[in-house]
């Protein structure tokens, strides 16, 4: 019965900590930085030191990523007049791996669309909708291959803009896990905005219960069990506005220019690597359901949950046992095997 009581309370109270654990120490600092909210947690006597030298970081990486700030090393390369710029072993780390994966996902992610997102005023707060004519003009400045990285060499061609926002938070989970771990930690949990990032397992062993949320309501869709990984969800909810009846989100098709309408509203990408799930929650989005399949087909190493804008709710077969829709009304789908 105490069971069943502690069962129900850790579903509607997601994430937890284990109802009947030992009390592990807990250290958790919340912190606002990359234009959301984020929580460090961490147990073990290690955790309270590791926990601000992880705050750090990730005011260290913000400082260096930012596309905006006018003293970050991504701004200096996009307003350097096509000159090469000296950047820091994480910007040009997380360059050349964000590039591998604009390719491999044949473009759906293109760290160079900032021109066409910042003319719907994604970045600024002034939206709008764009005229044909100029998103033509401005998709003429997107294209990821004319980002050249020479060792810590990086460089854009006057009038193309680098923006890192799509992968930045995944790298800074796996810089900050990687932090922790050698301070000590074994189980940690970040939360950053809609990503997050889990070291190991809780601190009484069990599995992390990570809540996917309902792209169209206050509660969630379903619960996915996991440890060590990053669980990252890309959605349409998360910026956008209205206009005309119409709704415009941040996610933008770098074949159109526009946001892209692929048929989901919400993809959660579950990975080892950070920058790998926060990169394919964006590039997943764009491909909607059926290119997606075909790419976790051809690559499978990552798992994943995708929800329709008809509301039914798609998972590769490697989530069947970790993941349980919530409620009622959603239909499931699990991806075949071969
Ligand atoms: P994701 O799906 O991971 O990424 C979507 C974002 O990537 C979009 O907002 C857009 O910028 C870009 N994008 C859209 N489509 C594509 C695509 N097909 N391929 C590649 N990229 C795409 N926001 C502010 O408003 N003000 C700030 O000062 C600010 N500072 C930031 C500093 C840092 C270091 C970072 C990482 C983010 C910052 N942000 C800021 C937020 C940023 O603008 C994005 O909104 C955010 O990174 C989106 O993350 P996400 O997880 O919601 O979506
Ligand atoms: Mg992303």
């Amino acid at each position: 019965m105490k069971k069943r009581l502690c069962t129900a309370l850790l579903s509607v109270l997601l994430p937890l900590s284990a109802c009947a654990a030992p009390a592990a120490e807990e250290h958790s600092q919340l912190l606002l930085a990359m234009d959301t909210v984020m929580t460090v947690t961490a147990y073990g006597p290690e955790g309270e030191e590791a926990v601000q030298a992880a705050c750090g970081r990730i005011r260290e990486l913000e400082s260096l990523l930012s596309v905006t700030d006018p003293d970050s090393e991504v701004y200096a390369v996009n307003h350097s007049g096509g000159a090469p710029v000296e950047v820091s072993a994480d910007t040009a780390a997380l360059t050349a791996r964000a590039l591998e994966l604009c390719a491999d996902t044949a473009g759906a992610l293109d760290v160079t669309v900032y021109p066409v997102v910042r003319a719907w005023g994604f970045t600024t707060g002034d939206y709008r909708v764009p005229g044909e004519e100029e998103l033509t003009a401005l998709l003429e400045r997107v294209d990821y291959r004319q980002v050249k990285l020479e060792a810590e060499r990086l460089s854009v061609p006057e009038g193309v803009e680098l923006d890192l926002g799509a992968v930045a938070k995944g790298y800074t989970g796996d810089q900050v896990c990687a932090l922790l771990e050698q301070a000590g930690v074994t189980s940690a949990k970040l939360e950053l905005g809609g990503n997050v990032q889990l070291l190991g397992s809780k601190p009484d062993g069990s599995l992390w219960r990570v809540a996917v949320r309902d792209p169209e309501g206050e509660g969630y869709v379903g619960i996915v069990e996991a440890a060590d990984r990053a669980v990252i969800t890309s959605g349409g909810y998360e910026r956008f506005f209205e206009e005309g009846g119409e709704t415009y989100w941040h996610i933008i098709d770098p074949a159109s220019g526009r946001p892209a309408r692929s048929g989901l509203v919400s993809v959660t990408v579950m990975a080892r690597s950070g920058v790998t799930a926060d990169a394919l929650s964006t590039a997943l989005f764009v491909m909607g359901r059926e290119k997606a399949e075909e790419y976790w087909h051809a690559r499978r190493d990552f798992e994943c949950i995708l929800i329709g804008a008809d509301g039914t709710v798609t998972i590769t077969p490697g989530l069947r046992d970790s993941f349980t829709l919530a409620g009622e009304g959603r239909t499931l789908e699990i991806w075949d095997e071969t």
